[in-house]
């Protein structure tokens, strides 16, 4: 499909992350005025709440975009995803002649804030990336022994906090907690010395189900895809995280970028996922191409400087789709809840360049990386601004996911001081 001309003409550039064909959703407010429901369109965002109540979209009896959350919508089910994505693509289009009722509508994005486009129900996350697994496996484990047995078999996951769970411009704090360093006898408690980031991509559960669902009920049950960055205390993880997995190490912060990305919107960019030396069991079966081809960037700016960028890479690595991991997901009975956030795990290529974490940027903290400023970085400094950005190319428009910003903080002195 190529691009899809709109009369917001910012939306018609070939670069722009939000042409008509994209359409994603998130939620803003402008100066003084309450968070609600919009459409991102070119350089402006479409005032869904108001929309609804002038008439010119409707969905349901209530109304469901004067709130702060697309969780209402989502609940609806896909047959409303698919009306209000075919009835905004027709409000929008060039030569629509809806453009003097909706035009009134727009509100330009430079002039709002944007917010958590749903309420977290649950989140989730996975270590599905074979490069980042056996990267991160050969440095705490050795290569002998990087993907544990069950990993070519089963998307491993580990049930995450969504209190944490943030916008993408937010501060982050770097946090205490107890670390143990290999030449330490006993652990202490103080401020994280290896705080880094992961590149990975969310997929927002759009559709509740009860018990073990299939992977194309998995897909099907899918609203749309975010940009995610787990902020990671490496040294707390390496001191507890066995034998039940990660815990205070990912339990600081989860940002986000604030547009959901839909599925239709990427339909266009499937990929398969790779080859398999196991076939996997019947009930985690790729039935389609469900990965997709999303190219992904890291750039770190220091306290008052130019951001370098530090990898490059693509949604197309994972070894398990979000649909795989959903299926997975259920498979012991587990209810999925509208809002349910799926980390995808950390996105790593196969060469340095393409590394999704600065635990393997810097191999453990022995290879420090150089930054166009000069100044090298083992793991994240104070001051430290980290930026994601995705998108997927087409043929004469691009689908972007915005950006997912966040600024590392100074631990506070004392995180008991009252
Ligand atoms: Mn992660």
């Amino acid at each position: 499909m190529p691009l899809l001309k709109s009369w917001v003409t910012s939306a018609n550039d070939a670069d722009h992350p939000f042409p008509l064909n994209n359409l994603p959703y998130g939620v803003f407010s402008t100066n003084g005025t309450e968070e609600r429901c919009g459409v991102a369109i070119g350089d402006s965002i479409l005032d869904l709440a108001a929309a609804e109540e002038a008439g010119l979209v409707s969905v349901d009896d209530m109304p469901v975009f004067d709130v702060p959350y697309w969780n209402d919508f989502m609940d609806l089910g896909s047959e409303a995803w698919d009306a209000l994505r075919a009835r905004l693509t027709e409000i929008l289009a060039e030569g629509s002649a809806d453009k003097a009722v909706a035009e009134p509508l727009l509100v330009p994005m430079a002039d709002a804030t944007l917010h958590m486009p749903i309420v977290v129900s649950e989140y989730t996350d996975f270590y599905a990336g074979r490069n980042h697994a056996f990267n991160v496996g050969t440095m705490f484990r050795g290569p002998e022994n990087a993907l544990p047995p069950n990993w070519l078999h089963i998307p491993i996951g580990y049930n995450g906090r969504a209190s944490s769970v943030v916008v993408s411009g937010t501060d982050i704090r770097r946090p205490w907690g107890q670390l143990k360093s290999p030449d330490q006898d006993l652990p202490a408690f103080m401020p994280c010395r290896r705080f880094d980031l992961e590149l990975e991509m969310g997929a927002i559960v759009g559709t509740a189900s009860d018990g073990p669902i299939t992977v194309q009920e998995a897909d099907d049950n899918i609203f749309g895809y975010v940009l995610l960055n787990d902020w990671s205390a490496r040294d707390i993880q390496a001191w507890e995280y066995q034998p039940l997995g990660p815990f205070q190490a990912k339990s600081t912060a989860t940002s986000i970028s604030p547009w959901i990305v839909t599925k239709p919107a990427l339909d266009a960019f499937r990929t398969d996922t790779p080859e398999r030396e196991f076939e996997l069991l019947d009930h985690l079966k790729d039935c389609g191409p469900m990965l997709y081809d999303i190219d992904l960037a890291v750039t770190l700016a220091p306290e008052g400087k130019e951001a370098t960028t530090i990898a490059r890479t693509n949604y197309k690595e994972m070894y398990y789709s979000a649909a795989q991991q959903l299926a997975h997901h259920t498979t012991a009975g587990t209810p999925m809840n509208v809002g349910d956030l799926l980390g995808s795990g950390t996105i790593s290529g196969a060469t340095k360049p393409e590394r999704g974490s600065l635990l393997e940027l810097s191999w453990g903290g022995k290879e420090p990386l150089t930054l166009d400023t000069g100044e090298t970085r083992t793991f994240l400094e104070d001051g430290d601004t980290l930026t994601l950005t995705g998108a997927a190319k087409g043929d004469g428009y691009t689908i972007g996911f915005g950006t997912c910003t966040g600024t590392v903080l100074p631990a506070l002195k004392d995180p008991y001081a009252r």
